[in-house]
């Protein structure tokens, strides 16, 4: 792969943020692999095409690429919220790359987030525009990236430093074990996986993580029965390999 943004591409753009934008589209389709299948190819999907910037011919999934200079943060802009809450729960939102560039135009990070590791949760709603606002009473969204657990956000280049196509789709199918496509029952699981990432040593035991019991309860308060649930989002997690139970309580983080 070459980092390098192709500063040629934006001759008929003035703007910053629509040069950002189509450099970086313009280096994805010409160097990037599709990291669900591997196949070498991405491309570009017609302009009035609602969802997604790019996809890949050989097993259809979608992508948008987002890019912000230097790092990520806590949050990412995207476009409209109530479209997004709806492509959310009716499980056609796109799958999402994000791109961090240097100052000299290079790609410094890309990191792969599947579209199974989205929920309402993450998304959050920003202020109408103003009155005076060309699209007055529009309501943006961001989202909150630091909330996605690390299990979702697979490295396709990091610190500049690229994974090769092999690597990258074996954790996206890994990781495509935890998928769900109920939201309500998605959303509990990525809130007991945030719960077992919070705890910093590789084993934990059921006791702590009861201690978020109160944290789960507030996040999804129809369901009386924290603890069975907590205990049920173990046993899914635990199936599908990414912990392991040792005995007395006890269970082992497996990266
Ligand atoms: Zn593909």
């Amino acid at each position: 792969m070459n980092l390098h943004f192709d500063e040629s591409v934006t001759v008929n753009y003035k703007s910053n943020s629509q040069k950002i934008r189509v450099m970086s589209e313009f280096w994805a389709l010409k160097n990037l692999f599709c990291p669900c299948c591997g196949d070498i190819h991405i491309e570009k999907i017609q302009n009035n095409f609602p969802v997604g910037d790019i996809f890949c011919k050989n097993c259809g999934e979608i992508f948008e690429l987002k890019s912000k200079k230097n790092s990520t943060g806590a949050k990412i802009l995207d476009g409209a919220y109530h479209t997004m809450i709806e492509r959310i729960t009716s499980n056609t939102n796109p799958q999402l790359l994000v791109m961090n560039y240097s100052k000299n135009l290079s790609v410094t990070n890309l990191i792969f987030i599947p579209k199974f590791f989205f929920t309402p949760a993450i998304i959050e709603r920003r202020k109408p525009l103003s009155k005076n606002a060309r699209r007055a009473g529009w309501i943006g969204c961001n989202i909150l990236y630091k909330k996605i657990p690390e299990q979702g956000k697979i490295n396709i280049i990091r610190e500049g430093e690229e994974f090769k196509s092999d690597e990258v789709t074996s954790q996206y199918l890994r990781i495509k074990k935890l998928q769900i496509d109920n939201v309500r029952l998605r959303g509990w699981m990525l809130d007991v996986l945030n719960c077992i990432n919070d705890i910093k040593s590789e084993i934990f035991t059921l006791k702590e993580i009861y201690k978020y019991a109160e944290f789960l309860k507030s996040r999804h308060f129809y369901n009386h029965n924290v603890e069975a649930k907590i205990r049920q989002q173990l046993q899914f997690l635990r199936a599908r390999g990414f912990i392991e139970f040792i005995g007395r309580g006890m269970y082992k983080k497996i990266f």
